[in-house]
């Protein structure tokens, strides 16, 4: 219920960003409203967690909830190459056993839900199926803000923050034309949930599974979920995914055909409803805060989804956001330089993510050959699978990995292509 005419912080859309951010401001007092366009529990792509969200989760108070739901334990991630060679699995346990090396592999409108019951018992006033219409940013905040409630009655706020949270609509960021993409990954995705899906049964630890097609044209991922059903995607460039002729099924299946590791997972199994698609979801923006706003989650940028770290990274830029606003709030400071003051630390982070992202996407790479070669980076990779990218030394692995690819590239005498 939207009670109040005005705010210290609004926070647009109750994704694991927004819902995290609300409750961290609202728990230092200040009032916060955050609004949800759908009607909560909601459904999301985006089930496979990465192990650092240990510390959001202790942060959040939300650990023994998490652990109580039901989800399926994601003990690992192990890759399939192009010639069908199952790697070895990176198993978080195995180069550290304390309890935040295991993760999960959620139903997003379960572990969504439960952040914004979070959100409203830290003292935030939620309201779903009211969307965000307008919001006039002004040279000083407080900023204006109209929202539609299902009813259809429209209501003018204002807010001394705007946090936005509002995932792939980035609404603010499309507003003021921040969105960048990047050339080299423009991908698409088509997924759907099976039924009597392949699970490692026989006491073997579920793990998310990357697999390669033969020509290297696309991947899939192979996410074991809580409810029974196994959620299975395929990625590959915008074009190549939806500009071929034939419907996003057809795509999915052929490109089964090309890919071994799925066809024996999938054997016996069958579609539980439909395929879903997005496109055109990795971008970056120019600018994250602003005079009375800032930007989390998606609503601030996305890499891609292949190592599955786009939860983790709402989940951290909402904490780290919400911190640095309610800490503004109480000192009456709203600036852009308060806002944003922990998104140097943050993007130094993400910047790993990224250049393994690139690293995955380049032919002549291949988790398998690479540890091959520097199976002492078994450990290094496995941090960086886990999320470690705040801490210690992330960069380490690219010191060989980059010289790595390059020499392959050379010896190959082919040109470095990007997919
Ligand atoms: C194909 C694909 C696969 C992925 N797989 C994974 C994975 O396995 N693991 C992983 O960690 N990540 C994955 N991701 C990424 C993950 O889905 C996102 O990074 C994550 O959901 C971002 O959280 P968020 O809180 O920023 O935004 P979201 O979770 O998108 O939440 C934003 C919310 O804002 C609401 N909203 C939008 N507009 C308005 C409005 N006008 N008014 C009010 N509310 C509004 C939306 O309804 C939504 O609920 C994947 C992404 C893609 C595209």
């Amino acid at each position: 219920m939207i009670a109040n005419r005005s705010y210290d912080c609004l926070v647009i859309g109750a994704g694991p960003g927004g819902s995290a951010a609300a409750a961290i401001v609202a728990e230092q007092g200040h009032s916060t409203l955050l609004v949800e366009r759908d009607k909560m529990p909601r459904f999301h792509v985006g089930e496979s967690l990465m192990p650092e969200t240990y510390w959001m989760f202790e942060r959040l108070g939300i650990l023994s909830e998490i652990g109580r739901i039901g989800f399926t334990q994601k003990n690992g991630v192990q890759f399939v190459n192009s010639d069908d060679k199952e790697t070895k699995p990176f198993i978080f346990a195995d180069h550290d056993d304390r309890p935040c090396n295991q993760t999960w592999h959620v139903e997003r409108s379960k572990f969504d839900q439960l952040l914004y019951e979070t959100a409203f018992n830290r003292g935030a006033t939620c309201t779903d199926e009211t969307r965000v219409l307008e919001v006039d940013i002004r040279k000083k905040s407080p900023h204006k803000v109209t929202l539609q409630t299902a009813s259809g009655k429209q209501h003018d706020i204002t807010a001394k923050v705007i946090i936005d949270a509002s995932g792939q609509s980035a609404i603010l960021a499309n507003r003021m034309q921040l969105k960048e993409y990047y050339p080299d990954l423009r991908k698409a995705a088509i997924w759907g949930y099976f039924d009597n899906a392949v699970r490692a049964g026989g006491g073997n630890p579920e793990v998310t599974c990357i697999l390669h097609t033969e020509n290297k044209d696309a991947w899939f991922w192979y996410i074991p979920l809580g409810d029974g059903t196994v959620s299975v995607g395929l990625v590959a460039d915008n074009d190549f995914l939806l500009k071929r002729g034939g419907s996003p099924q057809n795509t999915f299946e052929n490109e089964i055909k090309n890919c071994p590791g799925i066809q024996r997972r999938l054997v016996d199994a069958t579609l539980a409803g439909k395929f879903n698609v997005a496109k055109e979801f990795s971008y970056t923006v120019k600018q994250q805060a602003g005079e009375g706003w800032v930007l989390i989650g998606d609503a601030g940028g996305f890499i891609d989804p292949i190592y599955s770290s786009g939860v983790f990274l709402a989940l951290k830029s909402g904490i780290m956001a919400g911190e640095a606003v309610a800490e503004g709030l109480h000192a009456g400071d709203t600036s852009a330089k308060q806002l944003g003051r922990w998104t140097s630390e943050y993007n130094e982070g993400v910047k790993w993510i990224r250049k393994l992202v690139r690293a995955f996407y380049t032919k002549e790479f291949s988790f398998g050959s690479f540890m091959k070669a520097f199976p002492e980076h078994g450990k290094n990779v496995t941090n960086l699978l886990i999320g470690r990218v705040f801490e210690g030394n992330p960069g380490k692995i690219f010191e060989d990995l980059d010289p790595w690819i390059e020499k392959a590239r050379k010896s190959d005498n082919m040109e470095m292509v990007s997919r």
